[in-house]
């Protein structure tokens, strides 16, 4: 690993600042991504800032018919807060099944959603609860946010604040995990609100799609077995990564965590 200095800004502003005259400066949110990118040397920054020290980023808060999550929050602490538990059980159960406890101990939402790793799992329920994420300068939608592999919508200097989940009706997050690391190998997450259904789908592509079939299936009948069979020739605007096995199995996996994500949803 090369070396790097390390930072602590007090601020938003000063991190944002700092990352402006600094090309090869990244920001260190929990280190769960970003240290074994480090370790492979897949990345040489110069500077390592760390997010921790802006406490203002963490938290959960009611915001009308929202819930708002700050970039900083941990994995664990949204599967264990009464409020997500409460009006988006769905999302603390999704948190709940990140990795290990250390990992979740550690990882952010933050972190997780602007490393959009293709077979992470926030980035479902970002896209199916039509979350917006908002940034030291801006707010982005959700289907706007993830725009291939490992990558997104957000300049190099710019800083994910906070991420505003509207609360649905029901929802529900199902996933076929990689058995060691607990990465969803399809992992699929099912929102019904007043304004219809958003079916999002991790893990197979490379980045997060949705499934208009399965959407308007469930829009008129919001049962598991209203799921309709997904087929591979469907999902060929996807571009199915070939980790996850042939199209016709990860069209098979998205179709049974498409259904038990309906159950999920009580
Ligand atoms: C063994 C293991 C198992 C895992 N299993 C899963 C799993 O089952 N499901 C899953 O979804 N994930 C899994 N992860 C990944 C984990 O969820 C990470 O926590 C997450 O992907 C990154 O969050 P972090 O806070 O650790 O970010 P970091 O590693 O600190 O940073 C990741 C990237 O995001 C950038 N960044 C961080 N915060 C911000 C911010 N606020 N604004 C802008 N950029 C920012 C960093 O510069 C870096 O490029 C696993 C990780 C490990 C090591």
């Amino acid at each position: 690993m090369k070396s790097f200095e390390f930072h602590r800004p007090q601020s938003v502003d000063e991190a944002v600042a700092f990352l402006k005259a600094h090309d090869a400066a990244k920001l260190l949110a929990g280190g769960q991504s970003l240290l074994p990118v480090l370790k492979l040397d897949l990345a040489e920054p110069s500077d390592l800032l760390s997010l921790q020290k802006l406490s203002g980023l963490k938290g959960v808060q009611s915001d009308g018919d929202a819930l708002v999550v700050g970039a900083l929050t941990t994995h664990d602490e949204v599967a264990r807060s009464a409020e997500v538990q409460k009006r988006i059980p769905g999302l603390a159960a999704l948190a709940s099944g990140i990795g290990d406890a250390q990992v979740r101990n550690r990882g952010t939402l933050g972190g997780s959603v602007a490393h959009a790793d293709p077979s992470a799992d926030y980035p479902a329920a970002v896209v199916a609860l039509n979350a917006t994420v908002s940034t030291d300068r801006r707010k982005i939608a959700a289907d706007d946010f993830f725009t291939g592999l490992f990558a997104t919508a957000l300049a190099a200097d710019e800083i994910v604040t906070e991420v505003r989940f509207p609360v649905p009706e029901k929802a529900g997050y199902a996933k076929f995990p990689h058995p060691a690391s607990k990465y969803a190998i399809v992992g699929v997450f099912v929102a019904k609100t007043a304004g219809g259904v958003r079916v999002a789908v991790t893990g197979a592509g490379a980045k997060v799609f949705r499934l208009p079939a399965v959407e308007s299936a469930l829009g008129a009948k919001f049962t598991a077995d209203a799921v309709p069979t997904v087929t591979a020739a469907s999902l060929a605007g996807a571009a199915l990564r070939s980790e996850g096995g042939s199209p016709e199995y990860v069209a098979n996996l998205i179709t049974v965590m498409a259904r038990r994500a309906v159950q999920a949803c009580g």
